[in-house]
């Protein structure tokens, strides 16, 4: 009786190299590390905002009419507050 070889059925799986799971983890590994903060626009320029400056209002806003975070902005906290107070009190005018 002759024995056969068997052949374990190769499980058909791609070989697993190093990298996988793409555009999953994709952020950088240290977030960190900015040295120079710049001051933010209305602490440079010691201006005000005001609600009914809609123009200027339109910079912290997005296509949806959404507040731009802080981080993004830029502002410092007491600015940025500013600015969300004026955009919600343009919008409760309806300005914006
Ligand atoms: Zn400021």
């Amino acid at each position: 009786m002759e024995e056969k070889e068997v052949k374990q059925p190769a499980t058909e799986q791609a070989p697993q190299t190093g990298e996988q799971g793409e555009g999953f983890g994709r952020r950088p590994a240290k977030f960190g590390n900015r040295q120079k903060r710049r001051p933010c626009a209305f602490c440079m320029n010691k201006s005000t905002l005001d609600y009914k400056d809609v123009n200027r209002l339109r910079k912290y806003l997005t296509q949806n009419g959404k507040i731009i975070s802080r981080r993004q902005t830029g502002l410092c906290a007491r600015h940025q507050r500013e600015v969300t107070n004026a955009i919600k009190r343009a919008r409760n005018m309806s300005l914006i």
